[in-house]
């Protein structure tokens, strides 16, 4: 049996990632949360600059998605006293496309990093990720799933030693189910997480690109990782 403390430093490393979402633009933000919560993280949202800037300083997150123009107090007022306080706490502002000195700022007032909107769930799902793993240092990498493996450092996809040369999309496509091993992803899901369309098109671009990478993923390969749930959606098995 393990000391109790091992088990629990291991739960502390592989514990879920709490992100505050502040957003007066109610529809975004539950676009945000949908997407956020099907990546896998915690999340709280809020619509007041005020109040945003009290759940940033008091509780524990360890990302904070911040809008700028809010009621209340503003998001590059609310960054600026987060970094007077000097809280180590990542922040990626998103920004309007038509305020291009509104990044300029925000970046020399201390934000991590930003997104102009409208954007992908995607991309802000890979900056989550790369702040958090750049504040806590963490190694959480590579995923893996039988004798499959994805760095998401070097983009580097491998089956057995095969390596496998996937777009970008697909690469997306492929970390979602690599996240979430033995789980049954919607088309929605995958549709919003993948492609950032919080609608249904009406379309099969799902099915197409599932059937792309099973193509490459499981070409070669006896154990087929790539599970069809037929009228559901689609999951990567944990062991075969
Ligand atoms: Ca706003």
């Amino acid at each position: 049996m393990q000391p109790w403390f091992l088990v629990r430093s291991r739960a502390l490393s592989d514990r879920t990632v709490r992100v505050l979402v502040v957003e007066d633009e109610k529809k975004i933000a539950s676009f945000i949360r949908k997407g956020l919560e099907a990546a896998g993280f915690a999340v709280d949202v809020c619509h007041n600059g005020d109040e945003g800037y009290e759940l940033a300083v008091t509780r524990p997150y360890d990302v904070v998605v911040l809008d700028i123009m809010l009621p209340g107090r503003d998001g590059l007022s609310i960054l600026r006293n987060i970094r007077e306080r000097k809280i180590p706490l990542p922040i990626i502002l998103l920004t309007a496309r038509t305020e291009p000195n509104e990044r300029v700022e925000g970046l020399n007032l201390g934000a991590d990093d930003y997104l102009t909107k409208p954007f992908f769930i995607e991309e802000l799902v890979a900056r989550i990720h790369a702040v958090t793993r750049r504040s806590t240092g963490a190694s959480q990498s590579v995923l893996a799933v039988g004798d499959l493996s994805m760095d998401l450092l070097t983009r580097e996809v491998r089956r057995g030693g095969r390596r496998i040369d996937l777009t970008p999309r697909e690469f997306a496509l492929l970390e979602c189910l690599m996240r979430a091993p033995g789980r049954v992803l919607t088309r929605v899901q995958l549709l919003e997480r993948v492609w950032g369309y919080n609608f249904d098109p009406g379309t099969n671009i799902v099915d197409v690109y599932v059937q792309r990478v099973r193509a490459k993923v499981d070409r070669d390969s006896d154990a087929k990782l790539i599970e069809t749930i037929r009228g559901v959606g689609y999951r990567i098995k944990t062991s075969e």
